[in-house]
């Protein structure tokens, strides 16, 4: 069975009569990536925030590890790493320096800790350089490193991409990639832009305006996301005959109110339509769909993209 790392209930916080996240339910498991998604404004770090104690909910649940009682959350707490923001790193120290520095400061028993979060972010090698000469990525890096420090089982993000360069994002994404499934460690990562997530998470939340909209997985979003011909009829079963008979491809979906999604013959939307006529099916309406991931999201939120 799935293990639950973490799950809210109507998780709220309200800053005087604004709701800044309003009735979320989330649910992570174990060895999930969870990518989530909102603009400026949804309510990402206030969640986040609320989970690791740096905000206390207006209302609502926080289970974690299966833990709910304020003891319990406090020591369950001691099993996350959490980058909420570059932490504020002393620029004429080295990077082994300046996590010592957070170490000891945290009582992190152990000084080898310092060493396995460098390697394991790839920052092995910083050796004598001082902060203020790293580039964004390694800053970014040592961040995660921080957070690694204690050796966490779920690691919580917000934004650790933002702002990093294509090389930057790719980097960081593999170092995710490798903390998830070498370490096995569960990852919750939150970002305004859904393409940066799409190479590594495996499930995703749509937050706007404070309210969870979806949570959907990697795979049936990419389903959904699928350039298809979507065709309306009055007869979707006679319609999917003549898909399967004529045209001989399964490769369709049917949806509520005679719409069916057609995956295949999407270079020659007229044999098909003409496939459907000829048999006698009334068609109601025709649509090639290129839809990606980012207009899936904006088509949620009912934005419109820009650029
Ligand atoms: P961003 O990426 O811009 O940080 P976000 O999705 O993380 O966006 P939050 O920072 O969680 O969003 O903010 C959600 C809402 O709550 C915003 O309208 C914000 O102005 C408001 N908010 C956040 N913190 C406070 C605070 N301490 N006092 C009052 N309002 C706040």
């Amino acid at each position: 069975m799935s293990e639950i790392v973490l799950a809210t209930r109507g998780l709220t916080k309200r800053y005087g009569s604004a709701a800044a996240v309003e009735d979320v339910d989330l649910r992570l498991e174990k060895g999930q990536i969870y990518g989530l998604v909102g603009r400026n404004g949804a309510g990402k770090t206030t969640i986040i925030r609320m989970l690791t104690a740096q905000a206390l909910p207006t209302a609502g649940e926080i289970e974690l590890f299966g833990e709910t009682s304020e003891k319990g959350l406090s020591a369950a707490r001691s099993r996350l790493g959490a980058m909420v923001e570059i932490p504020s790193f002393y620029p004429y120290l080295t990077a082994a320096e300046n996590l010592e520095y957070y170490r000891r400061q945290r009582g992190i028993p152990g000084a080898a800790c310092v060493g396995q979060a460098l390697e394991q972010v790839g920052l092995q090698d910083a050796g004598k350089k001082k902060f203020k000469q790293f580039s964004l990525g390694m800053k970014q890096r040592l961040g995660l490193a921080l957070a690694l420090m204690n050796r966490p089982e779920l690691l919580l993000l917000d934004e650790p991409i933002n702002g990093l360069d294509p090389e930057g994002i790719v980097e960081f994404r593999n170092l995710l990639l490798d903390l998830n499934r070498q370490r096995e460690i569960t990852i919750l990562i939150s970002s305004h832009i859904l393409s940066e997530l799409s190479n590594v998470a495996t499930h995703y939340g749509f937050l706007d305006k404070g309210h969870m909209l979806e949570q959907i997985s990697a795979q049936r979003l990419r389903e959904k996301c699928r350039a298809c011909i979507q065709l309306t009829v009055d007869d979707a079963s006679r319609a999917a005959l003549v898909l399967e008979q004529r045209l001989g491809t399964r490769d369709y979906e049917v949806l509520p109110g005679g719409v069916i999604r057609l995956y295949a013959w999407l270079d020659r939307p007229q044999a098909v339509t003409a496939a459907l006529v000829g048999a006698g099916i009334a068609l109601c309406g025709v649509e090639s769909k290129n839809a990606d991931l980012e207009d899936y999201f904006l088509g949620l939120i009912g934005g419109v993209r820009h650029g």
